[in-house]
């Protein structure tokens, strides 16, 4: 016991205070630098799941947009459609179904004098609202009859006139899905040069 003492000299205390303290900073060191390691590891695989995430949350935007986009197509695919649509059903309209049948001269029920009477007909589906006027050279016009035209119907309309005229005129109004603005007469414009005249066989009185 004494020789221990002998040997543990003030000297050699410090010399192992010295020596505690170097091992005890080098293990100190030695788990900050562990910790340094892991926190860098750690914040690298941060940086990865975010970039990760970065990517994923670009490519949903990505899937987004292109559907977008598709979507876009279809809706102008689908206007230009129905664009179309209407397009022929504006030209499958009044100017198509109405026929003008024949131009009758028959004895006018009340004014018993020899008139003029056009005969039109709606070949179609729709329902025609209708004005005519009768043209003169020149393109001076007379409005004659106005009435409505149902599908199937044959109507007979006086067409006020007394000379020689170039053609028969009608604007037609009724149901169109197009985007053709109305005339101020209305949506269709049809017209049909004189035809001559039928005298009918039983010259019935003209329909009124
Ligand atoms: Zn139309």
């Amino acid at each position: 016991m004494a020789a221990v003492f002998e040997w543990f000299n003030v000297d050699r205390a410090a010399a192992l205070v010295a020596l505690v303290a170097v091992v005890a900073s080098t293990v100190y060191a030695h788990r900050q630098t562990r910790i340094a390691r892991e926190s860098t590891r750690i914040a690298r695989e941060a940086k990865d799941d975010a970039k990760r995430s970065a990517d994923a949350a670009e490519q949903q935007v990505k899937i987004a947009q292109d559907a977008r986009d598709e979507a876009h197509r279809s809706a102008d695919t689908a206007r230009d459609m129905s664009r179309m649509e209407a397009r022929r059903d504006h030209l499958n309209g009044a100017v198509k179904d109405v026929e003008l049948l024949r131009v009758e001269s028959r004895p006018h029920a009340r004014l018993g004098r020899w008139e003029l009477f056009g005969l039109f007909k709606n070949n179609g589906h729709r329902v025609y609202r209708y004005k005519i006027a009768v043209e003169y050279s020149g393109g001076v016009q007379t409005p004659s009859g106005r009435g409505i035209v149902r599908p199937g119907e044959v109507v007979s309309e006086h067409l006020l006139t007394e000379a020689p005229y170039d053609s028969i005129v009608v604007w037609f109004d009724g149901e169109c899905p197009c985007d053709v603005p109305d005339d101020l007469d209305g949506h269709w414009r049809k017209s049909w040069p004189a035809p001559e005249p039928v005298v009918p066989d039983d010259e019935h009185p003209a329909l009124q």
